[in-house]
């Protein structure tokens, strides 16, 4: 096991990754840039070390200072987190080089997964269904027309290289094409130094919904159930629920050892994600997740699995201690998340918090470096708190989350919490009854 592990991220993601390690005896170091030198994940970490000033890319994202804070700490072992350098593949190959393990899976697995063309090619070749589109990167209008012809209207446009639900177009009829597709390219060529686009049909009524797996690169892997993903604002989740009010247990199973299979062929590492459309009755791969993602409590909470902690003894070289029939799924959890933003416009609203009040309680979970005094500085996400909840049933499940909010105070800076109260009056969302577009449609209602 490694002795000391340096948590190269910041927020509620660097304080949970800091908990599982102090749960297994691991020492910590806590990386900050200037604008976080009073975050909680520093005052909490055994030791911490400044690397840079506000702007990520000097501080989070500087891998010369984090290489440089392992050093001076003699820290074996990083955890990337989500986001920033989690999904960088020579990052990992990097502190390998220094013989700094990387907790993540190994720099090919990233690279593939992160080149979205080559993952739908690897979702093929390993079995995983796929939205029907074009075979790899589309170039020309012409090559665009014909095999969105092939694939039927409306198609979307999509960044090999994207991320975040940014370099994504829709173009509706043949008349669109042209220009959605030079639009994409650039745009992609901005965000991601890459033109590279690829067409995919565009479902009309899907839901979203990834499957959690864990793979230990020994011929190991096991899935942990799905997480329904489908309420999203600008591709970007607000609330996520395990399990699928979409699913059963048959189709759960089905997808689940499809995927499991796929991930002990491809000789995976890891934790990682396995994100499908699902419209009537069908599964279509759309991309896989190489990391650590931020809704993974709703899994943790009915799986009763700490993904961190096994992350972290997977990259220490352990063998997955459980096999897929000791993995039992019970109750239902929902996670809210919690952004300085207008819970109506979402600009969002970095400041002081003068106060807060956390809810309580059995089966509420809260995952935050916040608290009174604090500032929320404006440099990054706006994410500063996630509230999961846990009952026995869905129902259970939402009374009490219409509970803990009730409960929950952050006073200094707007949040989504208004949003959440005000969604649980709904009767698609008590029903569980909501798809991909749902959210977008119900802001639009509410703005008019
Ligand atoms: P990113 O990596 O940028 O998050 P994804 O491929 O994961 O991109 O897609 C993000 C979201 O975009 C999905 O959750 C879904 O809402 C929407 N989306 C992606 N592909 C399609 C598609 N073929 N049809 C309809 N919506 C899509």
């Amino acid at each position: 096991m490694f002795d000391k592990v340096l948590i190269a991220n910041r927020g509620e993601i660097a304080l949970r990754i800091l908990r599982a390690c102090r749960e297994l005896g691991i020492a910590t170091v806590a990386v900050h840039s200037t604008a976080d030198e009073n975050a909680m994940h520093v005052r909490l970490a055994d030791e911490s070390v400044c690397i840079g000033p506000p702007p990520a890319r000097d501080s989070y994202l500087n891998i010369p200072s984090l290489l440089a804070a392992c050093e001076i700490t003699g820290a074996d072992a990083v955890h990337p987190g989500y986001g920033f350098l989690a999904e960088n593949a020579r990052f990992a190959e990097i502190l390998g080089e220094h013989n700094i393990t990387f907790i993540g899976p190994s720099p090919e697995h990233i690279r593939i997964m992160g080149d979205k063309i080559e993952a739908k090619k690897t979702a093929i070749r390993l079995g995983i269904p796929v939205v029907p589109g074009s075979p790899g990167a589309v170039r020309s209008g012409d090559e665009a027309a014909r095999i969105a012809e092939e694939i039927g209207f409306p198609v979307l446009i999509k960044a090999a290289a994207g991320g975040g639900g940014r370099g994504m177009k829709v173009a509706r009829t043949p008349a669109d094409l042209a220009e959605a597709l030079t639009t994409a390219q650039t745009e992609a060529k901005a965000a991601f130094g890459d033109d590279a686009v690829y067409l995919e049909r565009y479902l009309a009524k899907p839901r979203h919904i990834e499957v959690q797996i864990l793979g230990d690169g020994q011929g190991n892997a096991v899935h942990l159930g799905e997480r329904d993903c489908s309420l999203q604002r600008r591709h970007q989740k607000l609330w996520e629920e395990a399990l699928s009010p979409a699913l059963n247990a048959d189709q759960r199973h089905a997808i689940g050892t499809r995927v499991a299979t796929a991930i002990a062929d491809l000789g995976y590492s890891g934790a990682g994600t396995i994100e499908f459309l699902y419209e009537n009755g069908e599964f279509f791969f759309i991309e896989m997740n190489t990391r650590l993602q931020v809704e993974h409590p709703v899994t943790e909470s009915i799986t009763g699995i700490d993904i961190v902690q096994e992350q972290i003894r997977i990259a220490a070289g352990a063998k997955l201690s459980f096999t897929q029939d000791d993995i039992v799924f019970s109750g239902h959890a929902i996670e809210c998340r919690i952004n300085a933003e207008n819970p109506l416009t979402f600009t969002p609203s970095p400041g002081h918090i003068d106060s807060v009040h956390v809810p309580g309680g059995l089966g509420v979970r809260v995952d935050s470096g916040i608290y009174a005094g604090y500032t929320v500085p404006p440099y990054y996400d706006s994410l500063i708190a996630k509230l999961i909840v846990m009952g026995k049933s869905r129902n259970e499940c939402l009374m009490r989350l219409r509970r803990a909010l009730g409960e929950y105070v952050i006073e200094g800076v707007e949040t989504t919490i208004p949003l959440f109260i005000d969604l649980l009056k709904d009767d698609d969302i008590i029903d569980g009854n909501y798809d991909i577009h749902w959210l977008e449609n119900y802001l639009e209602r509410r703005r008019q």
